[in-house]
């Protein structure tokens, strides 16, 4: 279905995230409506849209309802079931497809189509059972990381495994479930790619985004990455060739690691707009938001020039733990600018917001980003 959905059409949005959020922002910006279902009511993408359907992903028939009632479906949220995107594309085009969502939902899978493309990835392999992680371990080497396969994100289902010994405790702890062993990569920076791919095939992108995690979720972003331009060019290329294996129609994020030999290894596909591309929204001519509106409804794709340095922290859960942030102080910082996703329940690692600053240099954002949330 190569249906071209103008403005004043409505697209339907599978979840109801900080993403959707952001992206529903863009398309009522640009005249269109949105609809949201996720299994939650009040969401951040729900207090933007139009129509928000409280739903499980399971219940089909709300979704056929949920489809019927908009001309695109696309998803914020990886973890929608294959199903889901499948009961969708009976009625209306699902974009990206579910074939894009179901390689790239599952890690051992999207492990195993990279590999197989022959896409550089860190060593790994798949293990079913404790016995076949205790071979894993000595084939892929110590240290090592055993992840569960399916619905894994921000480090969630992710296990360090330093000695043999403990690989049964690891088992029991991932939950006796399909897993893959991967060995820990002594990386030198974390960089990301964010590219959007039309309808027609046309591919941009935002070159590299230099990301720190913390506890295993991003805690800071900066672009330009501060990498040596060689590897930009290398990371820009083949986030453009995954994207084009994955006859892809939409915003992705490719995470790379970048070796100490200048090594790019693929960590993990996005299947969306991404946490990293956030600083797009004040930085780029066009941000990963208004390029994922134009994608999944068939228009051209905007530039993607990124017209200043700019850098993103998240704000965590645990920025409320002595009550509100003083919200006052950051914002009296020249160049900050303040995302609140409207979730009431500050918990602990929960991301209920971000801080982006643009400025003269990377160097410069990254300082005052971090400035900027350190006064909260
Ligand atoms: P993931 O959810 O797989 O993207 O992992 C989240 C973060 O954990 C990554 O961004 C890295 O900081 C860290 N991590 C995951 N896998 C590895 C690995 N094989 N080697 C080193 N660090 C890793």
């Amino acid at each position: 279905m190569n249906r071209i959905v103008l403005p004043g059409g409505t697209i339907g949005v599978l979840g109801g995230g900080q993403l959707g959020r952001m992206m529903a922002l863009a398309a009522r910006r640009m005249g269109y409506r949105v609809h949201t279902l996720s299994p939650a009511a009040d969401t951040p993408t729900g207090q933007i849209a139009e129509a928000e359907i409280t739903a499980p992903y399971e219940d089909l028939e709300a979704i056929r309802a949920f489809a019927g009632g908009v001309d695109v479906v696309t998803f914020e949220f990886e973890n929608v079931p294959a199903d889901a995107a499948e009961a969708a594309a009976e009625l209306v085009p699902v974009r990206p497809s579910g074939s894009a969502l179901h390689v790239t939902q599952q890690r051992a899978r999207e492990k195993a189509f990279l590999a197989d493309r022959g896409f550089p990835v860190p060593i790994f392999a798949r293990v079913q059972s404790l016995d076949e992680l205790a071979v894993a371990l000595g084939a892929v080497g110590l240290p090592a990381i055993v992840k569960t396969a399916a619905f894994g994100y921000d480090g969630k289902g992710q296990h360090r495994i330093t000695a043999i010994e403990q690989a049964e405790t690891v088992w029991s702890v991932v939950g006796r479930q399909e897993a893959i062993v991967e060995r820990v990569v002594d990386f030198a920076w974390e960089i990301s790619v964010v590219a959007a791919r039309g309808l027609d095939g046309a591919i941009v992108d935002y070159g590299a985004i230099e990301n720190q995690h913390v506890n295993h979720i991003l805690d800071l972003s900066v672009s330009p990455a501060r990498v040596p331009p060689a590897l930009v060019s290398r990371a820009s290329t083949l986030a453009r060739r995954i994207a084009g294996a994955l006859d892809y129609v939409g915003v992705l994020c490719v995470e790379f690691f970048v070796t100490h030999d200048q090594q790019l290894l693929v960590n993990e596909i996005a299947p969306r707009p991404h946490n990293s591309g956030h600083l797009t929204i004040e930085a780029a001519t066009t941000s990963q938001f208004e390029q994922q509106v134009r994608a999944v409804c068939g228009l051209p794709l905007g530039v993607p020039t990124m017209a200043r340095p700019a850098a993103m922290v998240n704000l965590l859960g645990d920025l409320w733990a002595e009550g509100e942030p003083d919200w006052d102080a950051a914002l009296a910082l020249p160049g900050v600018a303040l995302h609140l996703y409207g979730k009431d329940d500050p918990r602990a690692g929960r991301k209920m917001g971000h801080l982006t600053v643009v400025a003269d240099s990377a160097d410069e954002a990254a300082e005052r980003a971090l400035a900027a949330r350190a006064v909260l």
